[in-house]
């Protein structure tokens, strides 16, 4: 299978330490928040803390002779999350602003709140 590129990150604006909310995915976490821990932006995927744990077996060792199972989070499509926002409470598209002194802010596009920095 070829990878195919997304379009220079149109819609994915999201960043590591972002609050997002699941909004689709076979996982009943939809409608879940988490805080993104790493964005892998080659993929198209985003792992959020808390969302879609994936149970990994463990091979008895030393450290843990019973061997076991830990979760763990497994990365998801970028696109079965969305940027929540706290003041509307929901999954929501964010806009890019530009300040005249050159910041940019990315705001959400429901309620105009400041999100965070682009
Ligand atoms: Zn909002």
């Amino acid at each position: 299978m070829k990878k195919r590129k997304d379009k220079k990150g149109a819609k994915c604006r999201i960043r590591r330490d972002d609050i997002v909310i699941a909004v689709a995915g076979k996982e009943k976490a939809a409608g879940k928040t988490g805080k993104v821990l790493k964005v892998i932006s080659g993929k198209g995927k985003v792992i959020v803390q808390g969302l879609n744990y994936l149970k990994k077996t463990l091979r008895p060792s030393q450290q843990s002779p019973k061997g076991g199972i830990i979760d763990k989070e497994a990365p998801i499509p970028i696109s079965n999350v969305m940027i929540y926002c706290p003041k509307c409470a929901r999954g929501v598209r964010v806009g890019i602003r530009r300040y005249e002194d050159g910041t940019k802010v990315r705001f959400c596009k429901r309620c105009d709140e400041t999100i965070g920095k682009a």
